[in-house]
């Protein structure tokens, strides 16, 4: 029994409430302005309508006999169906070349060719009530295919094959979850069409897509995991995911980083959180430079833009007016706000080239050599500097390239040698000699810090075994560790494990912590501080007065020694008021009763400003340049005398 009226019906309406429903969910989550929105509700509307043009057809076709008006609701019912629905998989291959990031490239003569298809088959359409090339009533009033309708599915045949070449194409620019959606959906829509091609009785193909566009919805429209609720903004994974998209599709782009430097501020102003707070304050502005969607915001305190419409003007010129935006204050509440920012603008492919490198500008600190608010170009060379970097560290791994050099450190009293810092070194083959400040944030970066913190944990352990320091007076060497890898499970373990290994006391070791560590962090530190603490080990925190954390956090964690940053120290000399925050730091310290180490000593000028103050212990090129071992060994038999 061939199906009736009512399941056609009950098809179409299934169709029409599943699009529909997506349609509001669409317009509900505010998901409306980029072109891939945009196509995604196009192909909604069109299998809406057509939903509504079928159901009207259906209903009306049985009437047309008796009654002229239904005939001519009949009439326009099949009209708009197949005027709204050739546009269909044109409007799906659109679709699939916004999500690969492909969209941009086509140039006119592109889109004419792409779109010639289209065109014939619309305009084949729109003149059917002339000619009937695409359907039409036969004498007995059945609606009967003319050849224009075998032409409608070969364009949509040939939408559907570009559809899956330019999925093909950008294979890598799409994630896996987006590649599955699209290719369900050409799956879905092609059976649909096929057995309605087949057997026109079934009208499924209309179901068959509302349903795709249902899963395409959940897929690929979903942006839930690429943005930030609160702010609206773009997240880390949304921006890797575009660059990369961008990048493997050879777009031509900018790119500018704004970070802003005292984003601290706004917790003193506020008494709140910086991230959402600081996304708000900047928020209207950096739309006016470029659309939503082109916002992310990686790191609390990091905003990224992407600059994809080449007419505009260039980045550079982009950045200065954003930087020139900073010297004015900016609304926060009740009160106003000035903030620091540096701005950062790469052209992609030219001068970054994948995402990694991308992400390293994003992250990394800024050289504390630059005073300039735009940077650009050859002021980014040591970003481009992050791929060889990664292979020298590979490579050093490898071939045994680090090295252990050792900088004394002094007591205060006396000025008698006391102990010592293992600081790492990278002999590349090809690069040469490499500093921690440039390889450590690589390393950390793509996860080969642990093996050489382990690698100098070792070699500080095989030279306290061999009784040398002891010997010349030197019972404890300090070791730096990445924040990151003590909050890996396991790390109390895996250090007292390599400890083990060796014929040393825990007490000899002293391990050095940065300031700068995200306050969410806490709770884990302080339980590795503490729990390394109780297994012997000594804990100091480097760099104090270069982060911007929380004091209260910091100072609950367990430290034997405080080791104040350079730029306090220096700071002192220039100014008053750097005189006051290096007095006030150091009593407010020394009233916690912790040991204080001041960092960066070069002259006997600072020395003696150190004097006046409770420092306990002192460590800088005015006593010794970190060293190798064998330099070391020499230094502290000749102190020893
Ligand atoms: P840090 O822990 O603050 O180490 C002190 C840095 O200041 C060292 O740079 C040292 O050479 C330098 N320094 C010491 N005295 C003076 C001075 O009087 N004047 C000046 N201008 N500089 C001085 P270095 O060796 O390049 O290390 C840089 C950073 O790399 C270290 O900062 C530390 O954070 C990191 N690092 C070094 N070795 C390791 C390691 O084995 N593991 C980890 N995770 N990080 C390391
Ligand atoms: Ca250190
Ligand atoms: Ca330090």
């Amino acid at each position: 029994m061939l199906p009736g009226n009512d399941f056609h019906i009950a098809c179409y309406f299934a169709a029409f409430l599943i699009s529909f429903t997506c349609l509001i969910y669409t317009f509900l989550q505010k998901r409306t302005d980029k072109l891939q929105n945009k196509m995604y509700i196009l192909m909604l509307i069109i299998v809406t309508f057509n939903a509504i043009s079928g159901t009207i057809s259906v209903i009306a076709t049985p009437l047309t006999a008796r009654s002229q008006t239904a005939r001519i609701v009949c009439d326009i019912g099949d009209y708009t169906y197949f005027l709204f629905h050739t546009a269909l998989c044109p409007a799906f291959y659109l679709y699939v070349s916004c999500v690969a990031g492909a969209i941009s490239k086509h140039n006119w003569t592109q889109r004419i060719f792409y779109g010639i298809f289209f065109y014939i088959t619309e305009i084949m359409v729109i003149l059917n009530p002339f000619f009937h090339w695409i359907y039409y009533y036969d004498s007995d009033n059945r609606f009967t295919r003319g050849w224009g309708e075998s032409l409608i599915y070969v364009a949509a045949v040939i939408y559907f094959l570009l559809a899956l070449i330019r999925l093909l194409f950008s294979w890598k620019a799409v994630n896996t979850k987006r590649r599955f959606a699209l290719m369900y959906f050409v799956v879905i829509v092609v059976s649909g069409v096929v057995i309605q091609f087949v057997d026109i009785n079934i009208k499924g193909e209309l179901f068959a897509e509302a349903l795709a566009l249902m899963g395409v919805m959940l897929a690929v429209e979903s942006e839930d995991d690429l943005m930030d609720v609160d702010t609206g903004f773009y997240n880390r994974k949304a921006l890797r995911m575009d660059v990369n998209s961008y990048i493997v599709n050879k777009n031509k782009f900018e790119i500018i980083c704004i970070k802003v430097t005292n984003a601290d501020v706004i917790q003193k102003v506020t008494g709140s959180a910086n991230a959402d707070i600081l996304a708000d304050v900047l928020s209207d502005y950096l739309k006016t430079i470029v659309p939503r969607y082109h916002i992310y915001q990686t790191n609390p305190e990091t905003f990224v833009l992407t600059l994809m419409d080449r007419k505009l003007e260039d980045g550079v010129a982009i950045a200065d007016r954003i930087s020139d935006r900073f010297d004015r204050p900016w609304d926060c509440g009740m009160t106003s706000i000035l903030l620091n920012a540096v701005v950062m603008v790469v052209k992609v492919p030219t001068e970054l080239t994948n995402t990694m490198d991308l992400f390293y500008m994003v992250d990394s600190m800024i050289p504390q050599r630059t005073v300039k608010k735009v940077m650009s170009g050859k002021d980014l060379d040591y970003i481009l500097r992050r791929g060889e970097i990664e292979n020298a560290i590979a490579r050093g791994l490898d071939e045994d390239r680090f090295e252990v050099f050792y900088q004394p450190t002094y007591y205060m009293d006396g000025l008698r040698l006391h102990g010592a810092e293992a600081l790492v070194r990278l002999n590349d083959s090809i690069m040469g000699r490499l500093f921690p400040d440039e390889f450590i944030p690589v390393a950390e970066q793509v996860g080969m810090i642990d093996a050489i913190d382990d690698f100098v944990l070792k070699q500080v352990c095989d030279f306290l075994e061999s009784g040398i320091p002891g010997q010349y007076g030197i019972d404890c060497i300090n070791v730096n560790l990445s924040v990151m890898q003590c909050l890996q499970p396991g790390f109390v373990k895996h250090i007292c494990k390599i400890v083990d290994g060796f014929d040393v006391e825990k007490s000899w070791i002293n391990f050095e912590i940065t300031e700068s560590i995200a306050a969410s962090d806490y709770e884990i530190l302080s339980g590795v501080v503490s729990d390394l603490k109780s297994h012997g080990f000594r804990f100091a925190m480097d760099d104090y007065g270069t982060g911007y954390s929380n004091m209260q956090s910091i100072f609950s964690l367990d430290f034997d020694v405080v080791k104040i940053d350079k730029s306090i120290l220096w700071g002192a000399e220039e100014t008053e008021l750097g005189k006051i925050i290096l007095g006030n730091s150091v009593r407010m310290i020394d009233q916690m009763n912790r040991q204080i180490l001041v960092e960066g000593v070069e002259t006997k000028e600072q020395v003696e400003l150190l004097k006046e103050l409770s420092v306990d212990y002192l460590q800088g090129y005015y006593f010794s340049k970190p060293i190798p071992k064998e330099e070391f060994i020499d230094f502290i038999q000749e102190k020893a005398g």
